[in-house]
Parts: C-alpha cells; structure tokens; sequence
C-alpha cells in the first residue's frame, strides 16, 4: 500500500533519496534530515499505515525490534548514553509526516533536551481515582485490538 503524495512511501520506493541505515522486509530505517540529535533516526514501515491506531500489531512489533536495534548501534557508534523513542500520533501530537513513524534519538548527559516537560498537571481530589477508573473500564471493553 502506497500514497503517491507520501513523503515516506516515496523514500521507500526510492523515489525521493535519503540515508537508509536498515532495514527489514517490512520495515525501512533512515536518518531524519533535520535531527534534534545527529544520529535522530526513523523507523518507517514499508506499506503506508497513516498512524499507530492503523497499524497491524505485527508490523507493530517489527518497528520496535528495529527501533531497539538503532538504538543499540546508537551505544556502539556514537556512545549514546541514553535513547528516546517517540511516536507522533496525529497533528495535535506533533505528528506532520501522515505515514506511522518511530523516532529513534540518541541521548547524552547534560544534552539539556526534554522530550517530557518538567511543568506536570496535579490531580484534585478524586481526580486520579476518578479517571483510572474510567480508563480501566473503557480498557477492558477494548479486548484484545
Ligand atoms: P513527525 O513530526 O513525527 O511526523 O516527524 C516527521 C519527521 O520526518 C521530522 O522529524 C522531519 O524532520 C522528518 N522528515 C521530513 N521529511 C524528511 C525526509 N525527506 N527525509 C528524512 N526525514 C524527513
Ligand atoms: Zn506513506
């Protein structure tokens, strides 16, 4: 499955260039061409899922072994001392290319970066309660997908 005007179905298709590190039968890694960290690499699946909530849970799983492999040879590499990995789900999350991705980002003592903000909400009262409550009943009547 692919989008004629997806950015990353046309790297994947090698329509548009890029620096390819891996890849899987159905999984592509490359480097993000504008990187909060130098190494910043994405982990692309092959076929076109617009966002988490689409992919299959296998493919799912293909990314993050991939995912776990980029960061490993960020350790060896570049001696990252740490990782990120950070998934962008729809344009209120950040997310501006429309083709699931998982950002892989290599980390380093004192690199002053953030990807949680320090300012944090507080619950009042039954608040928290309250809402895991909520969530654990919508959960359950999820199932399994
Ligand atoms: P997101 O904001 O989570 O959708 O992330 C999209 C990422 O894709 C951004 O970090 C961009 O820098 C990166 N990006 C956009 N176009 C390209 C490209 N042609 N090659 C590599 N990375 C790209
Ligand atoms: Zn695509």
């Amino acid at each position: 499955m692919t989008k004629e005007n997806c950015i990353f179905c046309q790297i994947v298709s090698g329509k548009l260039p890029a620096m390819h590190i891996y890849e899987t039968p159905r999984v592509v890694a490359f480097l993000d061409v504008l990187p909060v960290q130098l190494g910043h690499a994405l982990v692309v699946s092959k076929s076109h899922f617009d966002n988490l909530l689409d992919l299959p849970d296998d493919l799912f799983l293909e990314m993050s072994q991939v995912s776990r492999k980029v960061a490993k040879a960020f350790q060896q590499v570049l001696g990252a001392q740490g990782f990120n990995l950070v998934m962008n789900n729809y344009e209120v999350a950040g997310q501006t290319v429309f083709h699931t991705h998982i950002h892989v980002i290599p980390r380093y003592a004192d690199d002053g970066m953030r990807i949680i903000p320090q300012e944090k909400k507080k619950y009042e009262g039954e608040g928290m309660a309250q809402m895991g409550r909520q969530l654990s009943e919508a959960l359950v009547n999820l199932g399994g997908g």
